[in-house]
Order: C-alpha cells, then structure tokens, then sequence
C-alpha cells in the first residue's frame, strides 16, 4: 500500500515509462535468459558429443594398432618355413630386423625357444637370457597375447633412455611359433610405450593446444596408465583413477550424451568423456578406457558468452522500448499540462482563456474538446447568473426604497408618520437657521373624536380622519410638510411663515373643518395650536411642544378655534 501511495505520487509520464520500463526488461531478460539457456543446451550438447568422438576416434586408433601388432606378432610366428631353419637362423635374425626396421616404436623383437631362452633377438639383446618367468613367454605359448602396460624390466638397461627420460614401459606381444603340431618356441614384440602417446597426440594436436582437450587411458582396473607429459607425475602421484560418475562409451548406446562435468584430482572441473577401448580381436581386448577431457570453463565458454550476448541485446532492446515508453508518456502528459494549465487560466478568470484542443491522441482530444465545451458552457452560465443578480439588486433596493417610504409614511392618511415627520422637521429647521427664514408649526386635533367612536364606529372614525388629512392637504402649500402625529393628532410644517400668518392659515383650515357636512356624522370641528422658531437655538421638540400647549388651550377656551403661543 505504501509502495503504491508512493507510486501515486510520480508523474503519469513516470508512472507509464516506469510500468512499461520494468515489464520490458523483465520479459527481455526472461526471454533472453531462456533462449540463452535453451542455446547453452545446445552448445553444451555440441561440446559434450565432440569431446565424445574425441574419446571414440582415439579408441579407435588405438584399437587399430594394438591389432596391427597382435597380428604382426602373428605374421611373425607363422613363418614356419624359415623357423625350420632354426630359430636362431640367419635369415630368422634378418626378418626380425626387418620388421623392427619398420616398425621402429616396436623396441625389441625377439624368440624365445620353448623353455623361455632367447634365441634370437634385435639387436642381440637378452640373447641366452631366460623368460621363461615372463607373462608374455607363458601366454605366448598357448595363444596370440597382447599384454598390459608394464614397466620394462630385463630391457631397461639395454636399450638407450626415453626421450622423456621417463623409464621404459612396453605393451607385450606375443605368438606361439608352430612346426607341424609342435610348439617349438614363442615370438615377443615389445611396444613402446611411448608409440600410444604418439597415436593420442598425432590425434588431435591443433584442437588441444586451442581447446585443452586433453586425453588420457586407464586400464581395465581404473588405474591411470597414460596421461599427457605434463601431467603424468602429478595426477599418477596423487593416485588419479577413472573418475566416478562419469558413462564409458561402449559404443552400444546410440548417440546418447554421455559426457559429464566430474572433479579430477588436480582440483578442477572438467566436462569428460570415456569410451572403452573397443579390441578389433580377442587377444588385443585389453579393456582400456580412453578419457576425453576439457576444462569446464572453456568447454562452456561459447555458451556462456552466447547468454551473455543474449542478455546484452535483450537489455539494450529494453532500454530502447523503455525511451520510446517515456518519449509517448511524455507526449500525453504535455498534453495534459497544457490543458491543465489551461484550466487554472479559466479558473483564475484571466480574459480571454479557453481549453485548447489537443491531439496526441484520440482520448485527449475528445477530454479538451468536452473540457472546452464544458467551460464554454459554465462562462456561459456565470454570465447569465451575474445578470439576474444585477437585477435582483435593483429590484431589492426599489423594495428597500419602498420599505423605508412605508416606514416614514401613515397607512391610513397616507401623510407622513412621526418619524417621516421627525426628519423633515430637522431637515427645515437646519435651512431656516441658515436663511434666518421664519419656520412655523399648527397642531391639529379633532374635537370629541371620541365620541365619534363611540356613536358612529371605528371605521366612521377612520373616515373623518381620511377627510381631515385631504383637507390639510388642498389647504396647505405644496413645500408645507403635512404628518399624522398619531391617533387624532395631526401637524404641519409651514417654511417661510411667520407666526401670523401661520395663525391665519390654521384659521383657514378649523373653518373649512367647521363648514364640511358629513352624511354619516355630520360636522366635525378641529382645535389648532400654533408656535414658530424662536431664533437659531429653538429646537423642533420645543416648537412642537409649544404648539401643543396653544392646541391645549384652544380645546380649553371651548374648541373650534386657533390659539396662538403665549
Ligand atoms: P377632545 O375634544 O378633548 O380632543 O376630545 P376627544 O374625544 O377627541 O379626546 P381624546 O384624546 O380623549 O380621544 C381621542 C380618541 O381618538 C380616542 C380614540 O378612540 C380615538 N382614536 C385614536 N386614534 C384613532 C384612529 O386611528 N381611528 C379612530 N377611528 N379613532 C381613533
Ligand atoms: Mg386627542
Ligand atoms: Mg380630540
């Protein structure tokens, strides 16, 4: 969860070519680590079968000479005719010197009589000595004898030292010589050694300087018995035998694979293949097993170096795909950018922005098209919203206007209220202060409205007070401020008039009152008390007030009638 809010937090242009990224290499490399594998299989199959036919050729060589010399030993023994002659004959030494001569790996060539006495020899070696202890002379009596590889013994002294200075070791030899029935003698080859070493190095020369192929012979036993020079000492001291684990080709398996990589006592690991010597003829079956080896490292080093490659060009193929992953992610998310920059330009009103279509590809355009719709579409909205707003302002203000008239203003009359009153009042003293004008006031009260009431109902009341404002109002001067004070309490304003002709104006207005006939109640007078601004420090409150008391003492002196202010 951690690792994906993490994720959540890389760019999309990160999160694709990271997604794409690591999908690619890690198919590259499984892909290139299986085809690799797959091709190491192979290689190793190829080295593995070539050390094998290696191993087989060798065996082969090998199985070729041991029989040319089992039957030259043959060939030998079978000249009967010039064995009559005795065995010791003239013409019996040459053809034994002929036959050395041509085969010179073959050290000593000689005839033993049938009590194992050297009769005849090459080079006159052991001539007279005794053999009759030795393998070859016992075995040769009865049949044609191919011996194991064996340190020579009586020779060793006679014959001119090895070329490795190694001490002498032979491969015996040996065919019964026959006259008629008679065994009268054995002929003995001894091989040397060394001529086995020849076959396997004439093999393969080039292919082991460059490979390291090396190849070896143990016996019958397991024992080491050949080993390339350098080795010979070392792996023959440390007791190196036929290594375990590892099938001898007995040339009945088919094709099967049959190398194996096995330690060797020199440490090392080596892929290794054995075939078993296979005898052209009974007598040379001396059961040898000729082992093929190659260090393990080099024998595989195709193949690892062929993974190697694999893996090299699956990275390299990755890291492409990987580039041309951020290349496209980098394309979508520019485009998306753009389009978010160009959002916060719409959102922060900046004049004459707009979503711009984009087309990278079919899933963006189709956004910033319905993006740009959509803004069209909301600016569009916010006009018509801010419209009706402007409207809905003034249409509140003309009702707020209206409010505040209704407040300033008597229901009934529809005259001013006190309030409306109050501020005229204030508003007219101020100009007359200033213009030193005279200013003065007439309260008016209906006499015995009460009674009115009483006898004719409220709403007849309502009516004569309806009557009384309208007459106030014909009576009086457009620039007189007319207010219904309250109940049946009326005032008025009069700029510019003194407090004469005030008293003559509410004189005007009691008998227009006095004259109206009403149908219902009949005639109804009014009282009027009148006061004027007494200098710039007279107040509206005591104006007013003043002209109560004169209204006070109208009704007093028996109403229907204007007093004026003491
Ligand atoms: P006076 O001659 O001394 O002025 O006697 P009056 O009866 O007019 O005096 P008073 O002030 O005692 O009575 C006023 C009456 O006016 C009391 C009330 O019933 C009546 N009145 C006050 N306001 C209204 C109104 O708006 N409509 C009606 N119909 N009557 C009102
Ligand atoms: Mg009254
Ligand atoms: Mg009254």
């Amino acid at each position: 969860m951690a690792l994906l809010a993490r994720f959540s937090d890389h760019s999309l242009r990160m999160q694709i070519a990271l997604v794409f990224g690591t999908l690619v290499i890690v198919l590259a490399v499984l892909l290139s680590l299986g085809f690799g594998e797959l091709l190491k299989h192979h290689i190793r199959r190829d080295a593995g079968l070539s050390l094998q036919t290696v191993a087989d050729n060798a065996s082969k060589l090998l199985a070729n000479g041991l029989m040319q010399r089992s039957l030259e030993a043959e060939v030998l023994a079978s000249a009967a005719t010039i064995w009559s002659a005795g065995l010791d004959s003239p013409e019996a030494q040459h053809m034994l010197a002929r036959s050395q001569a041509m085969e010179p790996s073959n050290l000593w060539i000689g005839v033993a009589d049938a009590q194992g006495v050297v009769r005849n020899a090459t080079g006159g070696l052991l001539q007279g000595h005794s053999v009759a202890q030795r393998p070859w002379f016992q075995r040769g009596l009865q049949e044609v004898h191919v011996g194991d590889v064996h340190p020579a013994q009586l020779l060793e002294s006679l014959l001119p030292p090895t070329a490795s200075g190694e001490p002498h070791r032979f491969v015996d030899f040996a065919a019964p010589i026959r006259i008629g029935p008679t065994t009268v003698g054995v002929l003995g080859i001894h091989g040397s050694w060394e001529w086995t070493r020849e076959v396997l190095e004439g093999l393969a020369p080039s292919t082991s300087a460059e490979n390291a192929v090396e190849l070896f012979i143990f016996d019958r036993q397991g024992q080491l018995i050949l080993a390339p020079r350098r080795h010979s000492t070392t792996l023959q001291a440390a007791g190196q035998r036929l290594p375990e684990g590892i099938h001898v080709n007995n040339n009945r398996d088919g094709g099967r694979l049959q190398t194996a990589v096995v330690p060797w006592l020199d440490g090392k690991h080596y892929l290794t293949a054995a075939t078993q010597l296979q005898a052209r003829n009974a007598a040379s079956d001396l059961g040898w097993r000729i082992v093929a080896r190659q260090p393990v490292e080099l024998a595989f080093a195709e193949a690892d170096g062929t993974v190697r490659l694999a893996l090299a060009i699956g990275l390299a193929a990755a890291l492409m795909a990987s580039g041309l992953a951020w290349m496209a992610a980098r394309r979508l998310s520019e485009d998306l950018y753009a389009l978010a920059d160009a959002a916060s330009a719409v959102e922060a009103g900046r004049p004459g922005s707009n979503i711009p279509a984009m087309d990278s590809n079919r899933e963006v355009h189709q956004l910033s098209q319905a993006l740009g719709q959509m803004t069209h579409r909301l600016l569009a909205a916010r006009e018509a919203m801010e419209e009706k707003v402007r409207l809905r302002t003034l249409e509140l203000e003309a009702a707020n206007r209206a409010l505040d008239l209704q407040a300033r203003t008597d229901a009934l009359t529809g005259l001013l209220n006190r309030r409306g009153f109050e501020s005229q009042m204030a508003f007219a003293l101020a100009l007359a202060r200033r213009s030193t004008r005279p200013l003065s006031v007439i309260a008016v009260d209906v006499d015995h409205f009460k009674r009115v009431n009483d006898t004719y109902g409220h709403e007849a009341g309502d009516e004569v007070l309806r009557r009384l404002a309208r007459t106030l109002e014909t009576r009086l001067r457009g620039s007189d401020v007319i207010a219904r004070l309250g109940g049946e309490e009326f005032v008025a304003l009069l700029p510019d008039t003194d407090l004469e002709g005030a008293r003559a104006i509410a004189q005007t207005l009691v008998t227009a009152m006095a004259q109206q006939q009403d149908p219902v109640v009949g005639t109804i007078t009014v009282s009027a008390g009148v006061a004027s601004m007494r200098g710039a420090d007279d107040s509206g409150a005591a104006i007013l007030r003043r002209s109560d008391m004169a209204l006070y003492e109208a009704k007093g002196q028996g109403r229907n009638r204007v007093c004026v202010e003491a």
